[in-house]
């Protein structure tokens, strides 16, 4: 199945999948992935070595002039790099979970990441995920994911993922941490969390990867029509 050289937004909750379901969407039909919340991811991390966010979340307005020297890139097996230092693992802690969402709604901050998705965008044929993709980022996007799922499935989801890296985490922190981000998200004045008006949801709550696959496939051909 060929398809165009369009954008493809999925956005959605913490937890609902979005990336692992972009990445086979990219593979599938040879499209760039690209994982917006791993710049922000990054700029969290570079916050915090750099002493520029208090424990409670506060950020220095400091960290505008800082970002200035701040290198972030994909490598090769699109992992997020700082300079020469691959950072994919650290950036996917729960010490960064924790802080992130304070740092996303930094308006200085959005307008460094977007800069940097746009320049990403101007090849089209890619598939983005975040939370804000679809609304803001490329509110003209050929076909936009709304993903959700019950908060009972993203916590054990994200649980799984942390024990799997071989973190020990606790059941209760992570659905705290969901709720904490869902929320801050979703509040903030620039680009919240919405779901775009043209977007299409998948509620992936009882739904395996691969009728989640079919379900994308299925839109796809019946938007483009093809066969
Ligand atoms: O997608 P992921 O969970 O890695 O994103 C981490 C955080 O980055 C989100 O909780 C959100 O605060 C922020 N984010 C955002 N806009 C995006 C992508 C991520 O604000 N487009």
């Amino acid at each position: 199945m060929k398809i165009p050289d369009i954008i493809i937004a999925v956005d959605g909750y913490s937890s609902t999948g979005k990336s692992s379901l972009a990445k086979k969407i990219a593979r599938k039909f040879d499209f760039l992935y690209l994982d917006s919340g791993a710049l922000y991811r990054g700029v969290t991390l570079f916050a915090q070595e750099e002493m520029l966010i208090s424990r409670l979340g506060t950020v220095s307005p400091a960290l505008q002039e800082a970002l200035g020297r701040l290198e972030l890139h994909f490598d090769a097996e699109g992992r997020l790099c700082m300079g020469a230092r691959c950072i994919e693992q650290q950036i996917r802690s729960m010490e960064v979970s924790a802080q992130v969402s304070p740092v996303a709604a930094v308006p200085y901050v959005r307008a460094w990441v977007d800069e940097k998705l746009h320049e990403f965008g101007r090849r089209g044929r890619i598939v983005m995920d975040g939370r804000d993709i679809g609304t803001a980022v490329f509110p003209n996007a050929e076909l936009k994911i709304f993903m959700t799922a019950s908060e009972q499935v993203r916590a054990q989801r994200r649980y799984d993922e942390l024990v799997a890296k071989g973190e020990t985490p606790l059941l209760e922190e992570v659905v705290k941490n969901l709720r904490e981000r869902d929320y801050i998200d979703s509040h903030r004045e620039t680009a919240p969390l919405r779901q775009a008006a043209d977007a299409f949801v998948l509620d992936n709550s009882d739904m395996t990867f691969e009728e989640e696959l079919a379900w994308v496939q299925g839109l796809i051909q019946g938007k483009f029509g093809i066969q």
